[in-house]
């Protein structure tokens, strides 16, 4: 999980001519990125438009966008973001969706998802913009690839609200609404996502006709282990069962069932995890959010490493995994 940053520092100067080798071969390889991201920026003289630090930030999230349109090298959509910030000591790093159409007893994609899975063909809200995201700069904010231990890093966390507009997302409320906040035992609007959900039993949580179970309620808000995502590419990834998700006995509007558990274990370090501590993080998405995303939808998505490149170059990253581990035990001693 390390792989990005520490091997990185150890090896700079010693292998000089070598990375400058890998670098010129893989630069004349074709942009691979398919999905475009168009920002626009709508706090002026702040955050983003900071007249000292906006350009890096700007930088930085077009940046982190890219990392994430390598797994979506399959689609082709030109996605537009408004972007607002704020600077408020509160625990909310930054936030982000993407409008749904209501339709009783229907699951809904997202209309970022909607654009991404029809290749660009179907605008869900015509010329208002796609997808929005909202930051918040009071915390310090590592932009570059080398994050300090003071600091958040801004590529982890904007890959994770991207994801969220791509429609990684319950709109699951505490009462058992949905999108229209419908009473339980009635049809309401949810989330492809909430498709997927059940309680630590394996009951679904919304049934087929988009009718969720009031005895369900209580999964909620029971801890971790008490809402899960049952999707099957998600489920292979996990080694056959169902993914935790975050469930806190205090339902958290906004990030309760929308993130993996950070209490387990083996997710609490994913991106999708509901929370991050400050330092640098991985920016790589892991097999079970991988799965999560090909369950909802992004069938064709791809693990960049899965990426077909030309035989030479393959002989170049395998050459450029080797020094990567190398620079990594290194670090280690
Ligand atoms: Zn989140």
């Amino acid at each position: 999980m390390s792989l990005n940053f520490l091997p990185k520092r150890t090896a700079q100067g010693k292998i000089s001519a070598t990375a400058l080798l890998i670098s010129l071969c893989l630069s004349t390889q074709p942009a691979q990125a398919a999905l475009t991201f168009n920002f626009t920026y709508l706090s002026p003289g702040q955050g983003f438009d900071d007249p000292t630090f906006g350009a890096a930030r700007k930088l930085a999230l077009n940046s982190a966008a890219d990392l994430l349109g390598e797994y979506f090298v399959n689609y082709t959509a030109t996605l537009d973001y408004d972007v607002t910030s704020s600077s408020v000591n509160e625990s909310r790093l930054a936030s982000a969706g993407s409008s749904y159409s209501v339709i009783p007893g229907t699951f809904q994609r997202t209309t970022v998802q909607t654009k991404i899975l029809t290749n660009g063909a179907t605008d869900s809200n015509y010329f208002a913009a796609d997808g929005h995201i909202d930051w918040n700069f009071y915390e310090n904010w590592g932009l570059s690839d080398s994050v300090a231990a003071n600091e958040f890093d801004f590529k982890t966390v904007a890959i994770h609200e991207l994801l969220h507009s791509f429609g990684f997302s319950s709109v699951v409320n505490q009462n058992g609404g949905g999108l229209e906040d419908k009473n339980t035992g009635t049809p309401d609007t949810w989330a492809t996502f909430d498709k997927f959900l059940t309680n630590a039993d394996g009951v679904s949580l919304i049934n087929n006709a988009g009718v969720f179970a009031g005895s369900n309620v209580n999964a909620l808000t029971s801890g971790s282990g008490s809402v899960l995502f049952n999707g099957q590419n998600a489920k292979d990834a996990n080694g056959g069962v169902a993914v935790n998700l975050y469930a806190p006995t205090i339902f958290s509007p906004g990030s309760s069932i929308s993130h993996l558990d950070d209490d387990t274990l083996a997710l609490s370090e994913l991106i999708m995890a509901s929370s991050v501590s400050a330092g640098q993080k991985s920016r790589e998405l892991s097999a079970i959010e991988l799965g999560i995303l090909r369950d909802i939808g992004y069938t064709q998505i791809v693990a960049p490493a899965e990426v077909p490149v030309p035989a030479a170059a393959w002989l170049m990253l395998s050459g450029l995994l080797g020094l990567v581990s190398f620079g990594r035990r290194k670090t280690a001693l």
